[in-house]
């Protein structure tokens, strides 16, 4: 039994039980209609409260239930029982009260928390709405504005600022189930006060205003569908009856929940906690203490780096080669800092804080005693080993010495000390104090315990760690080849680079390959193309990029790249010049220029990559597809709403669709970069789906 019914007095306490977060699975809604029925029946008790057992209010719906067909008593069902219930009901929140578990305390008549609790419906981030009458009774309870705003950020709310929102009534210092007692009873004798039967001032909706909503969030959450649908849910409840709103409210969801979004964004939400989950890391295997940090190198990386550190309150200690590389690094610290204070999300005192927590060094003496080193220095083996050599010598036994080496093998890095099985990848993604990734990237001989204390460090600096086996480019950056090559070839195969760009775009990507090409400076393509063997990649692929550079076309640092810009602006403006030299470089190879389509583009650039995916899952460097789907979604801006190029490959495409496809392209444009990964033949042929790939 999840739930059982406790009388104190004259006043009732419907307990639920469901550890551990009290999720609202089948057997808590019949708990729930049954405590109502009993507290009905039970003459002496005249008002009720609605307690959970364990560290959480009810924190939401039970979404292991999302994939089966509805299971009777739905959740609706529930809060229309607390609708016609008889007696005053309070709702006594601690831990968090999230989706359905607030929609319960919505129906109550009184909410009472503790401080430190937190609310919010937060189902928009699973492409779905609130559907058990929240969006009828929060407008209604705080207004139309700010229950809006709530539900499409779907952010948790705390509490203090839930009561001076209207949605708590009274903040609880001390024993909660008492006060929500003592809280029940002071309304015994007086009607119930539903939130549903509260009206809005005529004036609650300002002329234009859900318009106004509409575009703005078309704006804010591109392409998404369901924060659109709220918006819709929320006119109804603000212009009609409230029995009808619920109906609307209704229909909206069952019209989200059948949308191709709504199993795109769940997928996500099981993958990103699936991610921690290594196997053959046995569960006990302790993470080592990291108490102190150091960073070697203070450039693009190193500085993001860093600070990812002292905003959690780490200590973090930062070496250059000389006072000018840790001026000029420390200083853009401040910068990104600074510009945040301005944004009034950190105070002056934080900023300062922060910046005391990153001590700034040229001798490796100040390294000794950290217990955690990453090297981001310049992407070369040659500086790196003369980096892992001096950290052997003076690093502490026991510390972890990790490399943000984007392409580099980290066995060979190893290598270069006697400490192997104490070094592993930790590639973080630029800008590094934002993007969420951490691939983590697991050598030969790392140790278990190495590997545990990385993704508890991902976990205190507030990323999402994935754990990649070795090679080149390990998961995201191996695929990321395949993509960019799609992309350069379309452009010298007839496309300009802004078609190529604005599909990319249109998909729902944060910017076109091209622009990223621009962004992150199109000299590190050419440096590391001078430095491979052309046998391995597609030399034709760089040779536009190849020219740009040597016109000095670096991308945006220097105004000019596939793209021109305007000094201090990111807007990409299209260029003649460019537009020659992919017409000279085209006629140079005989390339005749044709019509490409926008989905040739999509196609091109996605499948490419799916089926190095696919490679990287058949060779173990990823444990499973969802994990290279967060890759994507955290590392790359990948849209979660198509839920990873994998996810996207197997339920938008379907997997025998993309192998098709990729047989079709290796017709056309030969075999050497598309011929179909024999897992991907495999999967079709036996009929299965990524989940089923090991
Ligand atoms: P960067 O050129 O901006 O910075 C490198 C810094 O290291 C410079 O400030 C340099 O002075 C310093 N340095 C060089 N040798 C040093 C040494 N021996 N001791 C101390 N400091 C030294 O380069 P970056 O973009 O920050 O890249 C650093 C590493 O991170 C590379 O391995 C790169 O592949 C990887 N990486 C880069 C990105 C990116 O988008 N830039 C993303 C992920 C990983």
């Amino acid at each position: 039994m999840s739930g059982r019914f406790e009388a104190r007095g004259d006043v009732g306490i419907l307990w639920i039980d469901n550890p551990p977060v009290n999720a609202i699975s089948q057997s808590v809604r019949v708990a729930l209609l049954d405590g109502l029925k009993q507290a009905e029946s039970h003459g002496a008790i005249k008002a009720v409260v609605i307690a959970c057992a364990g560290r959480t209010f009810m924190a939401g719906a039970d979404i292991t239930e999302f994939s089966g067909p509805p299971r009777s008593p739905g959740l609706p069902e529930v809060i229309d029982a607390l609708d016609a219930f008889s007696k005053p009901v309070v709702a006594a929140i601690h831990g968090t009260a999230f989706g359905g578990g607030f929609e319960v305390a919505l129906a109550c008549d009184h909410r009472v928390a503790l401080g430190n609790a937190q609310v919010g419906l937060p189902e928009v981030k699973l492409g779905i709405l609130p559907g058990a009458g929240g969006t009828q009774r929060l407008p209604r309870l705080v207004g139309i504005e700010p229950a809006l705003q709530a539900m499409i950020s779907g952010d948790p709310i705390p509490v203090p600022v839930a009561r001076d929102m209207g949605a708590i009534d009274k903040i609880v210092d001390g024993d909660l189930t008492e006060a929500a007692v003592a809280f029940a009873r002071e309304k015994i004798g007086s009607p119930r006060r539903r939130v549903r039967d509260l009206t809005l001032a005529p004036d609650a909706v300002p002329a234009g205003f859900f318009d106004a909503a509409r575009q703005r969030t078309a704006k804010e959450k591109r392409n998404l569908f369901s924060p659109q649908r709220i918006i819709d849910a929320v006119e109804a409840a603000a212009t009609l009856p409230f029995d009808q709103g619920i109906q609307r409210e209704r229909d909206l969801f069952i019209e989200c929940a059948r949308n191709s979004q709504a199993q795109a964004l769940q997928h996500v939400f099981f993958a990103e906690r699936q991610v921690a989950k290594i196997p053959g890391l046995p569960a006990d295997v302790k993470p080592r203490s990291i108490k102190s940090v150091a960073i070697i190198g203070a450039g693009t990386m190193g500085g993001g780096i860093a600070m990812n550190f002292a905003n959690a309150g780490i200590p973090v200690t930062l070496l250059e080669v000389n006072q000018e590389g840790l001026d000029r690094g420390l200083g853009v610290i401040r910068k990104n800092y600074e510009a945040t204070a301005a944004k009034g999300r950190l105070t002056a005192e934080q900023v300062e804080t922060r910046m005391g927590l990153i001590k700034p060094a040229l001798s490796y003496d100040a390294l000794a005693d950290a217990d955690l080193i990453i090297e981001a220095v310049f992407e070369t083996l040659e500086v790196k080993k003369k980096v892992f050599e001096t950290l052997d010598r003076v690093a502490r036994k026991g510390a972890i010495l990790a490399s943000n080496t984007s392409y580099l093998s980290i066995d060979t890095i190893a290598g270069y000390t006697s400490r192997p099985a104490d070094v592993l990848g930790m590639h973080f993604f630029s800008p590094a104090n934002v993007m969420k990734l951490l691939e983590i990237v697991r050598g030969a001989r790392t140790a278990p315990d190495v590997l545990a204390t990385a993704l508890d460090v991902a976990k205190r600096i507030k990323k999402v760690g994935v754990v990649a086996g070795n090679c080149h480019g390990f998961i995201g950056n191996r695929m990321l080849e395949g993509y960019m090559r799609e992309g350069s070839l379309l452009v010298l195969e007839g496309a300009t680079p802004q078609q190529v760009d604005q599909a990319l775009v249109k998909f729902g990507m944060p910017m076109g390959v091209l622009q990223m090409g621009d962004l992150a400076g199109l000299d590190i393509g050419y440096k590391s193309r001078k430095d491979r063997d052309p046998g391995t990649f597609e030399v034709k692929a760089g040779a536009v990029a190849d020219k740009l550079v040597e016109m000095g076309r670096l991308g945006q640092k220097t105004q000019a790249g596939y793209y021109d810009y305007q000094a201090g602006q990111r807007t990409p403006i299209p260029s003649d010049v460019v537009a020659r030299v992919i017409e000279e470089t085209a006629a140079g190879y005989g390339i005749q220029r044709r019509e490409i389509s926008e989905q040739e583009i999509l196609e091109r650039c996605f499948l490419a990559m799916v089926n190095i995916g696919c490679e990287v899952l058949r060779e173990g460097i990823a444990y499973r597809a969802s994990d290279i789907d967060i890759v994507y979604l955290y590392g790359y801006g990948f849209p979660a709403h198509r839920g990873g190029p994998m996810f996207w490959a197997e339920h938008e495409l379907g997997l025998p669709q993309a192998l098709e496809k990729i047989r079709e392209y290796g017709r056309k444009h030969g075999t050497r970069w598309w011929t179909p990964s024999p897992l991907l033949e495999r999967l079709v042929a036996e009929g299965k789906g990524f989940a089923q790939a090991l």
